[in-house]
């Protein structure tokens, strides 16, 4: 009837704004997080594992609140790329890393490339290069050690744009690494167009090749073709010697996982940034 009709519409309207005034509440508490400065990249390092030197690491961002309490990042990036906040928050990161980078410069340590994420919402915006270089001069980064990392799914999806995009970050000397390569679409062939440096394994394909040979066949021809490419491969989520194993394998030489080190604050991880090792 009628009115069971109407109930019913009125139920979920009850439910959206809930959710509308729960999201509107974290946006809130997100966009103070940002002014209180609370939002900060732990550094996770990759590591050769034949010679367990730093060849690098990614910065991912936490928001630690003022009780010391650690938000991981599925906490709060979603909504912000909803919002529009994570334009902020990825060159929140971008700005404390290059701030590291130069201090660990002035030192006069040899600085491997740290990557960044950042998000496909950065792909509409027309300034985001500019800003991105003008953050890198501000600090007088070299920019290789600058180091951008895009999703598969992002380069997939926006093909001709990522290529200019791509090109436009490679005349500035940036470095750009394809994540979660194998999660998803996982065209190879965009390879002969696109000039990607690094390609980074999902965690997920550790886990699969463990079961079987096939996977292993295609993760080992990957690699070579990557290396002949001059592509270089990092695997991720490396946790246990047997994946150390597997890597060596398939002639993969850069892990980045709990196995070697966990993503840990800025201080902790300057210390072995320093020895190399
Ligand atoms: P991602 O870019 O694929 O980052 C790798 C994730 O794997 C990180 O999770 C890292 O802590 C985790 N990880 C590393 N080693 C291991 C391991 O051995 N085992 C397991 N199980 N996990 C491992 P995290 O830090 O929670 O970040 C999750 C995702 O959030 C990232 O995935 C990335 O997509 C996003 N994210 C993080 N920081 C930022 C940022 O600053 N900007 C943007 N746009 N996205 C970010
Ligand atoms: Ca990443
Ligand atoms: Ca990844
Ligand atoms: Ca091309």
């Amino acid at each position: 009837s009628k009115g069971t009709h109407h109930k019913k519409v009125e139920f979920y309207n009850v439910e959206l704004d809930k959710k509308l005034i729960q999201n509107e509440q974290a946006k809130r508490a997100i966009e103070k997080a940002i002014q209180d400065d609370e939002i900060v990249p732990f550094f996770q390092p990759k590591i050769n594992i034949n010679t367990n030197k730093i060849e690098g690491a990614e910065a991912l961002a936490r928001w630690i609140t003022k009780a010391g309490i650690i938000i991981p990042p599925s906490d709060f990036i979603p909504l912000s790329e909803k919002t529009g906040l994570i334009h902020e928050i990825d060159f929140i990161i971008l700005e404390k890393t290059l701030r590291f980078l130069r201090k660990c410069l002035d030192d006069g340590i040899n600085c491997t490339p740290i990557s960044i994420n950042f998000s496909r919402m950065h792909l509409m915006s027309h300034d985001f290069i500019v800003r991105l270089i003008s953050k890198i001069n501000e600090y007088q980064i070299p920019p290789k050690l600058i180091e951008i990392e895009l999703t598969e799914t992002v380069i997939f999806d926006n093909y001709q744009i990522i290529e200019d995009f791509i090109n436009h970050l490679h005349e500035h000397g940036l470095q750009i690494s394809m994540d979660d390569f194998g999660s998803g679409y996982s065209s190879l062939n965009m390879l002969k167009d696109i000039e990607i440096d690094v390609i980074k394994f999902d965690r997920g394909f550790l886990q699969d090749t463990q079961k079987s040979e096939r996977q292993k066949v295609i993760l080992s021809a990957i690699t070579n073709m990557a290396v002949g490419l001059g592509i270089k491969v990092v695997v991720e989520g490396v946790e246990t010697q047997e994946n150390v194993n597997l890597m060596k394998e398939y002639g993969c030489t850069i892990a980045q996982g709990y196995y070697y080190a966990k993503p840990m604050p800025i201080d902790q991880f300057e210390i072995i940034f320093k020895e190399g090792k």
